[in-house]
């Protein structure tokens, strides 16, 4: 009998609702090829949608869901028209990163082949490092909870902890050993503003005490000015990046936008007992409903779940299963693939047949 896993999935709003079934048959058609694993999907509601039909944006039987399940699938939520009374847009993938404590924003930036990227130089289409944005405090802490005073001032706070630094940091040097064993660099960068901020020097600080335990890595720190300069200069001098939970945002978008726009960005929020995986982008809402949404983030973030499932569960064939989707990935844009944001016109659907024709293969 086949071992199976059972994932929480999380359609949302706008373009989410277009890109997760197609995901889902992706996830299926590439585990189908390797054999022996399927998974169970839980399809529970949150988002703006949510928020209008059930009048709560995350629903206490989607945070069970997502508790009870071995991984997290989630495709984009909220939608700039419908709001709280604050203001705020409903994002309850941010409020999941609290809830389960999901503290590293782990976001692969890698080329594509055939994607144009957006860079002269030859080495802008090869890219391949991780952008790891801490995602439980930082300036997020104050999601919700800033305080406006009359009609003059309005104040959101920053917070840096040693636990909250400590973990995030050691995420990134896993993850840059592991790129290491399998050929790569083995380099660590922390992204900080640490000649301004006390917060972002004790950042650094804590960066450079866990680093000090991996002397197989090398390291550097650049502050967040400077690498927006390297970032469209020479983003090839990143191997694994650490940063505060604002920062990482920012560049988690400006990484994207290397590797040809929001539809290619996959990323995981993990943390030690769950994890979620998403797409970088939102729910677009300027193209939602036309069938114009690129995909590939979603499959590729559906690849990241298999292959976290994997390493949690010493369970190859599903790391397997995860390398044959981005080979698709690959194949599909290699033969000519192109999206609306890169100037063709396939949208979900003729992705979604590209990859899966491939995986049939
Ligand atoms: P959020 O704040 O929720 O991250 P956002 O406001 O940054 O969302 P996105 O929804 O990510 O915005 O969209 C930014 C731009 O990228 C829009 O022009 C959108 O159409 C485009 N975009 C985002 N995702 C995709 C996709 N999968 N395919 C094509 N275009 C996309």
């Amino acid at each position: 009998m086949a071992r199976e896993f059972r994932i929480a999935v999380f359609p949302g709003d706008g373009i989410g609702l277009e890109i997760t079934d197609p995901c889902i048959a992706v996830v299926d058609a590439a585990l189908a090829r390797v054999g022996g694993l399927r998974l169970a999907y839980d399809t529970v509601e949150a988002g703006a949608g949510a928020y209008q039909n059930l009048g709560t944006a995350l629903p206490d039987e989607s945070v069970e869901a997502a508790r009870a399940a071995d991984a997290i699938l989630l495709a984009a939520a909220g939608l700039p028209d419908i709001r709280y009374p604050d203001g705020t847009e409903i994002a309850p993938q941010i409020e999941l990163r609290s809830i389960l404590d999901l503290y590293a924003g782990v976001r692969p930036i890698r080329s594509i082949p055939g994607v144009p990227s957006p860079l002269a130089d030859p080495r802008g289409s090869e890219l391949d490092f991780v952008i790891v944005r801490e995602s439980t405090e930082g300036l997020f802490v104050s999601h919700r909870k800033g305080t406006v005073r009359g009609d003059d001032e309005a104040e959101d706070r920053l917070l840096i902890t040693r636990r909250g630094t400590e973990r995030v940091v050691d995420a990134t040097l896993h993850i840059a050993e592991t790129r290491k064993a399998a050929g790569g660099r083995g380099h660590a960068t922390c992204i900080d503003k640490a000649n301004v901020f006390a917060s972002y020097a004790f950042f650094r600080k804590v960066f450079d005490e866990r680093a000090a335990r991996h002397p197989g890595l090398t390291t550097d720190h650049i502050y967040i000015d400077a690498s927006t300069l390297d970032f469209v200069g020479r983003p090839w001098r990143f191997d694994v990046i650490v940063t505060e939970n604002m920062f990482g945002d920012i560049l988690s978008d400006l990484g994207a936008g290397l590797i040809g726009g929001m539809g290619f960005a996959p990323s995981a929020d993990i943390g030690d007992k769950h994890a979620v995986f998403q797409p970088c982008h939102g729910t677009a809402p300027d193209i939602a409903g036309q069938g114009k949404a690129n995909p590939t983030a979603m499959f590729l973030s559906g690849a990241m779940m298999l292959e976290w499932l994997a390493e949690r569960h010493d369970e190859p064939r599903a790391a397997d299963a995860g390398g044959l989707i981005r080979a698709a990935v690959d194949d599909a844009f290699r033969d000519g693939l192109r999206t609306c944001e890169i100037g063709g016109q396939s949208g979900v659907r003729e992705v979604t047949d590209a990859v899966l024709s491939r995986l049939s293969q």
